[in-house]
């Protein structure tokens, strides 16, 4: 059988990090990363190139962006793709992925690691072999594969800090696992004949974890220098009233200013549902918010992105935000 063609696309992380003055830094290139496991050659030809070598701290939805085109230009020439990014907010460019290059009926994988590829115990060459394994395999869409997980870019969080086991998929299973080169496929991902690609992110989206008795000026500063506010409140969702009127005026003239603001949850499974107490049924029932029921947070920041990146149009984002790309909202309006 002839062999797959993978392009191993490089960006930065802890997998491709030396330890330098002030600690560890993204130094080698995706082509030293393969020099680290020769055997790669038996699973795939692999050809590499370098975007850019940034801790993950520092990318951008841009680079998200740039990731895409780079995927668009030489989609014809290879079967599928690696990602070698960082883990710190790999999750947040998996679902950027996901809106950017939809419904691709070939495989996009992003991996990492937690131990850089030249420290004695790593947990790098494991990745990246299981992740070119994957792009290998004619799974189709955009996964993140780590510690032998295969994970749905729009399902994936960082659920732990140092150990391996760093990634878990939520209010979803598992797509499958990799153990020793071989995939064991749970659930296959639909995809188009090709993929829908996108360019435009619009990175003026917010995020406002509520904490007790946090002030509503903050909600209106974020509201004011930006165009969506995401608020990432407590249990199934509500919106507190401390004095009256407060974080309800600030959410309104928010909305009258044309903004978008969507409900969520900092609870890490099962997801939202505001109409089930008062504190979440009175704004559900008389504001335009919108709300992100089983999504992760990462994958509801990078969605608006996308939407306000081609709209912003009240009707067209509503429509947008609750239909399903690549299985992000399972639950319904
Ligand atoms: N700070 C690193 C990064 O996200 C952590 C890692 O890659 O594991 O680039």
């Amino acid at each position: 059988m002839e062999k797959k063609r993978v392009l191993l696309i490089g960006t930065g992380g802890t997998i491709a990090s030396e330890m330098g003055e002030n600690g560890l830094s993204p130094e080698l290139t995706s082509e030293q990363l393969l020099k680290y496991i020769p055997d790669i050659s038996s699973i795939c030809d692999i050809a590499c190139c370098q975007l850019f070598s940034l801790d993950s701290t520092n990318i951008q939805p841009k680079h998200w962006a740039r990731i895409a085109g780079t995927i668009r230009a030489r989609y014809r020439e290879f079967d599928g793709f690696v990602v070698a990014h960082g883990t710190d907010t790999m999750a947040y460019t998996a679902a950027g992925l996901s809106y950017l290059v939809q419904g691709c009926p070939k495989p996009v994988v992003l991996t990492g690691a937690q131990r850089p590829i030249g420290f004695e115990t790593t947990d790098s060459k494991q990745n990246l072999r299981d992740a070119v394994t994957v792009a290998s395999s004619g799974m189709a869409g955009v996964m993140l594969v780590f510690n032998g997980k295969i994970i749905l870019g729009t399902r994936a969080r960082k659920t732990r800090s140092k150990s391996f086991e760093a990634f878990s998929s939520i209010n979803y299973p598992l797509l499958g696992m990799v153990q020793d080169g071989r995939i064991i496929p749970y659930i296959r991902p639909e995809a188009r004949a090709v993929p829908q690609f996108y360019d435009a992110v619009n990175p003026r989206v917010a995020l406002m974890k509520l904490i007790p008795g946090a002030d509503c000026g903050a909600a209106a500063y974020l509201l004011e220098r930006n165009d969506a506010l995401i608020i990432e409140s407590f249990g199934v969702g509500g919106l507190p009233t401390y004095k009256a009127g407060d974080y309800y005026d600030t959410v309104k003239a928010g909305l009258d200013a044309g903004k978008t603001v969507v409900m969520t949850t900092q609870v890490e499974n099962e997801g939202s549902d505001l109409a089930v107490y008062h504190v979440g049924g009175a704004i559900k029932r008389n504001l335009p918010i919108l709300e992100a029921y089983d999504m992760t947070t990462e994958a509801v920041c990078a969605k608006l992105m996308w939407i306000l990146g081609q709209t912003t149009d009240r009707k067209w984002v509503e429509e947008l935000f609750y239909t399903p790309v690549a299985c992000d909202i399972l639950a319904g309006k």
